[in-house]
């Protein structure tokens, strides 16, 4: 496929290769964008927000509504794009389309509901005869960097909110999977957009981000993806807002008064949905003693059950990781966890990218597996002997973007909710759940600023006052 430039689809003598990590088989080509391509896609993005900010707000939500019937009349195209490029299986990929299509169609919805209000500017002395009010504007151009793990809902959930508030974006998808950002890009081109209202740049993070990060015209960068990446780009941004939708490593409680069948289920959903490559993903499970042996038995007998591998077909529960290194890495932190003493309870076998689902028991304090994200299908269970004792644990790290309880008893639940260090609790469901107009995000090292729709055109938009003087 060729990148988004000025409305232009333009290629590269330079490519980069798509491959599916299943099999390494090529998928596709995109080209290798440089420096003067990001500069170019900036520049148009400058032209494509005069246009922007002048578009109607029936005409934003007409794109928005008609983008999401494209990608709903072509779901089966984009689940095989998501499902070959990427890790999921085409059961996951299916279901991400259709989030792709509410996120759009809430984003075509919050367009006209990007309210102001009246001011009331005679309570101080000396404005008794001023009336005013403000109203939010477009912030301009957006820099929207998003990651691998969902390429198709994730770039669905900066470019809706953008161009519903009236902004134009320079997108630059995750390199190894950048094929659905463009399928989506020219679902949006022949939905009417304004074709200088998105840019598409393909290339590498480490060739291309600074110029896209550092331009003076960006006015706002919209990122999804690691810490570490994260933390970079807030460090060389400059004058800019910044929206950081970062990691984690979810903690989920379970009391004993909790319908453990249920509990299990969800829990060995969330730990491996997407091969554990997933931001709300089940790392940490926290559970009550007296139900502890029964719970880990459960859970490991439903792991065994999953099949593993081949993600076109129908029946495959999960598929491979990203890459060979990600799989490598992710078995090293488990021996480094084995050699500190945690059990092996099911899996820690490797075949190339294939990591089989994890299930490590007692772990110690400290290691990578119990304290930085996984992102991979491992996930760690620990006896607990309180709530207090679990809270404590669940809080005990670095990040904190959504925390689970599975409890029956309702003041327990109000106590979670109160206590957890996380923007989200999620209560009888695993930290994996989300709905896509809820607002999203972390504290910590989990992000800053919130996304959802509604949220994120808060962060896209800005306020100006208007005040009279009669
Ligand atoms: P990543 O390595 O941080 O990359 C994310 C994006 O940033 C990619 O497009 C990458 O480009 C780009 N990038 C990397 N370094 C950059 C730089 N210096 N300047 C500009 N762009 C740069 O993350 P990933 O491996 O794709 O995704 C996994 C991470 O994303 C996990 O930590 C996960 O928890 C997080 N995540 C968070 C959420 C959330 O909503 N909170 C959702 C999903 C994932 P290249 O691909 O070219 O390197």
């Amino acid at each position: 496929m060729k990148m988004l430039i000025n409305g232009e689809w333009v290629d590269r003598e330079e490519k980069i290769e798509v491959r599916d990590p299943y099999d390494n088989s090529l998928v596709d080509t995109v080209p290798r964008a440089t420096v003067e391509d990001v500069k170019r896609a900036i520049a148009a993005a400058v032209e494509g927000f005069k246009i922007a900010r002048k578009l109607p707000t029936y005409k934003r939500t007409e794109i928005l509504y008609k983008t999401a019937e494209i990608v709903k009349a072509r779901s089966e195209d984009f689940a095989r794009t998501i499902a070959r490029e990427g890790s999921k299986t085409i059961r996951e990929a299916r279901k991400e389309v259709y989030r792709c299509t509410v996120t759009l169609r809430i984003a075509a919805e919050e367009a006209s509901r990007i309210l102001g209000e009246t001011i009331t500017f005679d309570q101080a002395i000396g404005s008794e005869n001023r009336r005013g009010y403000y109203y939010r504007m477009p912030i301009g151009v957006i820099a929207a960097i998003t990651p691998f793990n969902d390429p198709l809902n994730l770039v669905a959930h900066k470019l809706g909110p953008a161009f519903a508030g009236g902004n134009s974006v320079v997108l630059k998808p995750a390199t190894v999977t950048p094929l659905s950002a463009l399928k989506l890009g020219e679902a949006f081109l022949e939905a009417g957009l304004p074709p200088k209202m998105l840019n598409i740049v393909t290339g590498y993070g480490s060739e291309i981000g600074d110029a896209l990060v550092t331009d003076p015209r960006i006015r706002m960068i919209s990122f999804t993806g690691g810490v570490e990446a994260g933390k970079e780009i807030v460090a060389k941004a400059g004058l800019k807002k910044i929206g950081m939708e970062l990691g984690s490593n979810s903690p989920v409680i379970v009391l004993a008064d909790a319908d453990l069948e249920k509990a299990v289920e969800s829990c060995v959903s969330g730990a491996f949905w997407a091969a554990g490559q997933n931001c709300l993903g089940v790392q940490r499970i926290y559970v009550e003693e007296s139900i502890y042996s029964e719970f880990v038995e459960k859970f490991v007998v439903r792991t065994k059950k999953y099949k593993v591998g081949p993600k076109l077909e129908e029946d495959c529960d999960m598929g491979p990781m990203i890459t060979e290194k990600e799989a490598i890495r992710i078995e090293q932190w488990v021996e480094e966890a084995i050699k500190a003493g945690a059990k092996v309870e099911c899996g820690h076998k490797r075949d190339g990218a294939i990591y089989w689902p994890t299930v490590l028991t007692n772990v110690p304090d400290g290691v990578k597996v119990d304290c930085d994200e996984v992102f991979a299908p491992v996930v760690s269970i620990y006896p607990v002997k309180t709530l207090d004792e679990a809270i404590e644990k669940a809080n005990a790290v670095n990040y904190g973007l959504h925390a689970a309880i599975f409890t029956n008893d309702i003041n327990k639940a109000f106590k979670a909710i109160e206590e957890l260090e996380v923007g989200g609790v999620i209560i009888n469901d695993s930290t994996d759940y989300r709905m896509d107009a809820m607002p999203f995000g972390g504290v910590k090292n989990s992000g800053l600023g919130r996304e959802g729709i509604k949220f994120a055109l808060m962060e896209m938009t800005e306020p100006k006052v208007v005040c009279f003087n009669l």
